[in-house]
Parts: C-alpha cells; sequence; structure tokens
C-alpha cells in the first residue's frame, strides 16, 4: 500500500472516528442538561425530558416501541441538520459523520440496556471495543445521583469528562453565574447529595 493511500486512510478514519466522538460529546451535554435542568413540563423539550426521567426508574422502559417510534424524532433533528449543513457547505466527512452517528445515539443508549442475547454476536462485539458503549460501562449513570457518565454512545468520554470533573465545574458556573441550582432527578433518594 502506498504512503498516499496510508495517509488518506488514516485522513478518513480521523474524520469518522472525531464524528462518533463528537457526536458523543454532544449526548452527553444533552442529556447532562436534561437530567439536571429539565423540567418534563417545557414545551417542544418536555416529551424527551419525561421519557429520560422515566428510564432512570424504569430502564428498560427505554426499550418499548420500535425502531421508528424510539428515533424518529432525533432522525427528523439530523435530517434538517444535515440539509442546513449541505446547502451552507458545512457539510463534509466530518460534520456528516457526527450527525449521522448522533441520529444513532438513542439505539446505541437502548442498546447498552439490553442483554448481549437480545444484542446479538456483531453489537456485543462493538460493545467490548468501547466504540459502542456496553452495558457495564452505562450502568455507572444508573447508580447513585444519575449525576455522572453521561455521554451515551462511547466508554471513551466519561472517564476523561469526569476526571476533569467538567460537568460539575459547568454547574459550578451555571450557579455562580445564575443563582441555578441543578436539581436531582426524583429517582434519586432525596438523602444523595453532592455539592456544587
Ligand atoms: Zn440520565
Ligand atoms: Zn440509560
Amino acid at each position: 500500500m502506498s504512503v498516499t493511500a496510508v495517509s488518506t486512510g488514516a485522513g478518513i478514519a480521523l474524520k469518522v472516528f472525531g464524528g462518533l466522538y463528537l457526536a458523543d460529546a454532544i449526548s452527553g451535554v444533552f442529556h447532562w442538561f436534561e437530567d439536571r435542568y429539565g423540567n418534563p413540563k417545557w414545551p417542544v423539550l418536555g416529551h424527551t425530558i419525561r421519557e429520560n426521567q422515566q428510564h432512570h426508574h424504569t430502564p428498560r422502559s427505554f426499550l418499548k416501541g420500535t425502531l421508528w417510534t424510539r428515533n424518529r424524532e432525533v432522525w427528523a433533528i439530523g435530517t434538517v441538520f444535515l440539509i442546513i449543513f449541505y446547502f451552507v457547505g458545512w457539510l463534509n466527512l466530518f460534520t456528516g459523520a457526527a450527525v449521522i452517528f448522533g441520529m444513532f445515539a438513542n439505539e446505541i443508549h437502548a442498546a447498552a440496556h439490553r442483554s448481549p442475547k437480545e444484542n446479538g454476536p456483531v453489537i456485543t462485539a462493538l460493545q467490548k471495543t468501547g466504540l459502542m458503549q456496553s452495558h457495564k460501562h452505562h450502568a455507572a449513570h444508573h447508580r447513585k445521583g444519575k449525576d455522572s457518565h453521561y455521554c451515551v454512545m462511547t466508554n471513551h468520554l466519561n472517564p476523561a469528562l469526569e476526571r476533569l470533573q467538567v460537568f460539575q465545574r459547568l454547574e459550578r458556573l451555571i450557579k455562580w453565574s445564575t443563582g441555578v441550582v441543578p436539581r436531582l432527578d426524583d429517582s434519586v433518594n432525596p438523602r444523595y447529595r453532592r455539592a456544587v
């Protein structure tokens, strides 16, 4: 294989994996915002926030419905982004990969709530690489205060974000600048407290 072919292959891989990790980071920010500040009574987003809260009580409720009913909202949003990116000239391998991976964030999250038998060998193998989030990794979000491990797509970003306390720092910044304090999820024992 020529040097050019190797560098082209590496460039493609970098953009595709970069897109995956960007989508994972966005999934984490969105999930964090829903869990810590979201109100199920809000218009538009309220429905998604309510479903998310319900899945903290009964994680398997996330699996109900069909591929279409679980994903139609996020697929519609993703398609709008792809169209906008195309017309403003931002659509490339990196942004396209980020949007398309993001459109599967719900489904990747759902797979982390299924057993290996339900997922089948291909998804189970991908989960073992950490490129798809594993059940064991996602379980860390469902423990204690539902206030860590917000990224739902891979096993790779959460450890760094937790070590750097990214979301806790953001919460402190929001509290300092606006006075708004994050809420404790209603599935969490009220005695659980982590200082903000
Ligand atoms: Zn959550
Ligand atoms: Zn979950």
